[in-house]
């Protein structure tokens, strides 16, 4: 008996030991590279928007000896311990991180997974762990940590000075000191993504805004702006009407920005209702800007819903996605926003519905539904951000937009590599800006010389040449992402004898 039970645990030993072989877990990126070693790395783009989820396969393929039994199917379980990371649909989220449970349902078989963070203000890259739990048929389980490194590409920027909230026309005294920091944020997380080309000054009384009756979408008036503004006017209030619902709309009786004379085709002021009961609900509001918290509600009618994510939709009507905008109009009645760029992204133009939404859309990069589309996409529909198919359709109505580094195309930034010296270490670090994935940096044609090495992942290229003599090679830049752009650059590295 008890050399039966030693046998078993010997036997277990290793059954665990060969479980756990490395070569059992493969987790392969979009560009199929292998990232159980390196580590993950994820985008923060600038800006408070949807970052990208790129799409991962993850793999188990466990030796089985001789006429052993097939330890398949594996269960696996992903956890990541940061309440902004998530996964794709269907897993958890919160305080403690995601969760997500796979089945691969055969050795060798693989099952993918999505994962993204969600984006704060502050810069300063961020460092995580997912965990991958495998555990076969037999209930033999085995855990690997894989790093998790976002790059946050949020920069400090200088206070926007293009949007002015203004709460002059708040009557119910429900926008009070505690709830404006929201619709604040709110505004100014748009305002991020748009610069001021130097629109003219508005003259006191020269801009027109339609203001609705505290008791809704019944009945409103004209008013006409006290004092000369530069930029956006946005008046924001509280309705409590029968509707149980909030709004938000650039003027369609108001002026258009101009800039150095020129009149552009975007308008000078707007506004956002906000019911005060609740969001089709009377359950009142979660009031809230803390990004750890971005997965509180779902906005949905049976629940609270996220203060935050309402007001930044209707103002997202009020600065754009209007039919008060000459050039959304027009999409509107036509083919919808056929800017190129977006074209690129969703394989056609963005569709406009008959509530100015981009009803249908879910960005590929993010998983995201669109504009409007919020309770759809791929990933969990908690707290609303506009996705960069939002933001280029902002720059198709008239926006000016940052120079953010979601619209930053994959470029190389080293132009060329210094010499080395035979028996000397050498190493030198290949960089790339922007994309929507981590780089990658894969030798191509030629040769390097003999006793260096390239790091596919980091782009650093070192080692002890031995070998004197001119070395040509090209390195192709890839981005880990679907459908990523490519670029390859020819290299040329003299090693001195
Ligand atoms: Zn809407």
């Amino acid at each position: 008996m008890r050399r039966m039970r030693v046998g078993f645990f010997a036997l277990g030993v290793i059954s665990l030991a060969s479980l756990a072989d490395a070569r059992g877990l493969k987790v392969l990126d979009p560009l199929k590279r292998d990232i159980v070693t390196s580590g993950i790395q994820l985008l923060d783009w600038d800006g408070h928007l949807m970052n990208p989820a790129p799409r991962f396969d993850l793999q188990v393929l466990m030796p089985v000896i001789g006429d052993g039994p097939n330890p398949a199917p594996f269960s696996v379980r992903l956890t990541a311990n940061h309440p902004r990371l998530y996964f794709d649909q269907n897993s958890t989220y919160g305080a403690t991180g995601p969760t997500k449970n796979l089945t691969i349902p055969t050795n060798g078989g693989s099952a993918p997974f999505r994962l993204a963070m969600f984006p704060d203000r502050a810069g300063g890259n961020e460092t995580a762990t997912l965990t991958v739990q495998v555990t076969d048929r037999f209930n033999r389980s085995f855990t690997r940590s894989i790093p998790v490194t976002v790059i946050d590409q949020d920069l400090p920027r200088p206070a926007n000075t293009l949007l002015t909230v203004n709460y002059s026309q708040e009557r119910l005294n429900w926008m009070n000191t505690a709830r404006r920091p929201v619709i604040d944020q709110a505004a100014a997380d748009w305002a991020y993504f748009f610069v001021n080309p130097g629109y003219a000054t508005v003259p006191a009384n020269s801009e027109w805004t339609f203001i609705w009756n505290t008791n809704g979408f019944t009945g409103g008036n004209w008013r006409l702006n006290t004092s000369a503004y530069n930029g956006f006017l946005l008046y924001a209030y509280a309705i409590d009407g029968p509707q149980l619902r909030s709004g938000g709309a650039g003027s369609s009786r108001g002026g258009f920005q101009s800039v150095a004379g020129n009149p552009t085709q975007l308008r000078r002021s707007g506004t956002v209702e906000v019911e005060r009961k609740g969001n089709y609900n009377t359950l009142g509001w979660i009031e809230s800007t803390n990004d750890d918290q971005w997965w509180t509600t779902g906005n949905l009618g049976n629940e609270q819903n996220d203060l935050y994510s309402i007001v930044r939709h209707e103002m997202g009507h009020a600065f754009g996605f209007n039919i008060a905008y000459p050039r959304f109009l027009a999409a509107k009645n036509g083919n919808g926003i056929e800017d190129p760029e977006i074209v690129d992204l969703l394989g056609g133009p963005l569709m406009i519905d008959a509530f100015d939404h981009f009803h249908g859309t879910i960005e590929p990069c993010s998983g995201c539904g669109a504009f409007g589309y919020e309770y759809y996409g791929q990933i969990p529909r908690r707290r609303w951000l506009p996705t960069k198919v939002d933001i280029l359709a902002m720059r198709h109505v008239g926006w000016t937009l940052r120079d953010i580094s979601a619209l930053w195309p994959l470029q190389w930034v080293t132009t060329g590599l210094p010499a080395g010296t035979r028996n000397t270490a050498y190493s030198q670090t290949l960089v790339s800006k922007g994309g929507s994935g981590a780089p990658d940096f894969l030798l191509g044609r030629g040769k390097l010389p003999p006793g260096l090495r390239l790091n596919r992942f980091t782009g650093v290229l070192s080692g002890t040449p031995t070998v004197a003599g001119t070395f040509n090679f090209t390195v192709t830049l890839r981005e880990a992402i679907e459908n990523g752009q490519q670029l390859d650059r020819s290299f040329s590295i003299q090693i001195n004898p």
